[in-house]
Parts: C-alpha cells; structure tokens; sequence
C-alpha cells in the first residue's frame, strides 16, 4: 500500500512582508475613517446624525406604528368591521368590538378597536389584509411610556396616529391614504347614502309589486282552470242523463 500524497507546506510569509500588510490595513482603515470625517464635518453628510442637526426623512415603505384613517372625501371612518386584521394577526395583539350597522357607514362599524404595541411586532400583515385602507403604518418609531398600559392605544389614539400621518402624506404631495396605500374606500357622502338608500327602497317596492302581480296571475289561473273543470263534470253528467233517457 503506498503512503497518501502529503498536503504541501504553506509559504509563511516573510517578517517584512508582515509589517507591510499591517501598515497598508491601517492606511485603508485611515482613509475610510478620513473620508467619513470629511463627508460628516465639511459636507454635513453624515450616516449617523445627532438630533441637534435634525432627523433623516423616513421612507415610505417604513413600517412604524399602526394608525386608523378616515375616509377624506366622506368624513367617515374607513374601517368596516371586517375583523380580517383581528384574525390575522399573529401576536393577538388587536382586539374588535362591533355593531352590526350604523346609519350612513358601510359596512360594519367597530365601536372598540384597540391595538397592544407591547405585542406588536409591526410584521404589517394586518395592514396587507385590510381590504380597505383604514389600517396603514405611520413613520411614528418613538412611542414609549411609563407603564405597560400607555402602550396599549384605543381607537382614538389609533385615528390621532392615522390622521397626524395622512396630514403628513398630504403635505408631502403624495395624496390621500387611498391613492398612497391603493386601496378604495367604501364609505360614501351622507347625500350618496340617502340616494342609495332610495334606490333599494325602490328595488325593494319593484320587487314586492311583481309578487303581487304574480299571485293575482296565478289566483286567475287558478280560477279559470276550476272554472274549466266545472263545466267539464257538467258537460259530463248532462251527457249521462241524455244517454239514461
Ligand atoms: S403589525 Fe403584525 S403584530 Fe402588529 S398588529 Fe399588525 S398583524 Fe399584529
Ligand atoms: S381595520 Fe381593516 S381589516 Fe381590520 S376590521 Fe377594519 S376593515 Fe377589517
């Protein structure tokens, strides 16, 4: 049996060659160092920025905390009571109470909504599953407080949140929460409301008065094939008599 090939010795590198590597790492090192100097004390372009010299714009696609909106056009609140957010949510985290319809809002209208941001992981599937764009995330990173309790935001504070973010949107010229999320609203103007709401008064009364006419069609039916069999067992027992006699 021959012996396995031996793996060959690596070429250690020469002490000199040692401290060269050692001198250009550090320069490399340097220069980074410089330049970021530089670009932070002359350019004021700096990666990391102190407060005192402002905050970097957020970016649109910045999932931060939830808010509620209300529809702009209608004045009404978007959310319909779905509880598509409520079900997929994976912490738990938010929690619905609804009625089933109140005058001039589509759909459901949620009396409780109440998000639990000590929970909230801002994973944003809520905000995927709204069909409408009642849920959206805002640029809002810094919420804290004193207690668990200050984390757990009720629907007022969840409109206030959505509100302050569709204002910022707006000034921004990116438009209403529906042109930024591409969701459409299903809520519509009191006077849309009350010309729909006529509209199925009218399908409604079209609908019981062909009923009506229905059943008078069929009583006449009903009548005229009585009537017809009548004269038929008189027709008939006529024929019997004449045939007796
Ligand atoms: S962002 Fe995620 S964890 Fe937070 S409320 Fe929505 S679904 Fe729940
Ligand atoms: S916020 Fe959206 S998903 Fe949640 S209940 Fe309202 S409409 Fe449905």
């Amino acid at each position: 049996m021959t012996a396995p090939p031996k793996a060959p010795i690596p070429v250690k590198p020469s002490y000199w060659h040692d401290i060269w590597d050692a001198i250009v790492t550090i320069l490399k090192g340097m220069a980074v160092t410089i330049k970021n100097f530089g670009r932070v004390v002359f350019l004021r372009q700096a990666t990391t920025i102190t407060k005192k010299w402002g905050s970097r714009p957020i970016a649109l696609r910045y999932r931060g905390t939830i808010g509620l909106t209300i529809d702009r056009r209608t004045g009404k609140e978007n959310c319909i009571g779905c509880l598509a957010c409520e079900r997929i949510c994976p912490d738990h985290c938010i929690h619905i109470e609804t009625i089933d319809e109140k005058p001039g809002h589509k759909g459901k209208y949620p009396v409780v909504f109440i998000i639990d941001n000590n929970l909230c992981s801002l994973c944003g599937l809520c905000v995927e599953a709204c069909p409408t764009p009642a849920l959206i995330h805002t640029e809002l990173w810094q919420i804290g407080g004193y207690s668990h309790k200050d984390l757990v935001f009720d629907k007022q504070r969840l409109m206030e949140i959505g509100e302050w973010q569709q204002e910022r949107w707006i000034r921004m010229g990116l438009g209403t929460v529906d042109k930024v999320t591409g969701k459409k609203s299903m809520q519509m103007t009191d006077e849309e409301w009350q010309a729909e709401e006529e509209k199925k008064k009218a399908a409604a009364a079209a609908r019981a008065q062909r009923a009506v006419a229905a059943r008078q069609q069929t009583q006449v039916r009903t009548q005229r094939s009585s009537g017809h069999s009548e004269a038929k067992s008189e027709a008939a027992s006529d024929e019997k008599s004449t045939t007796e006699t």
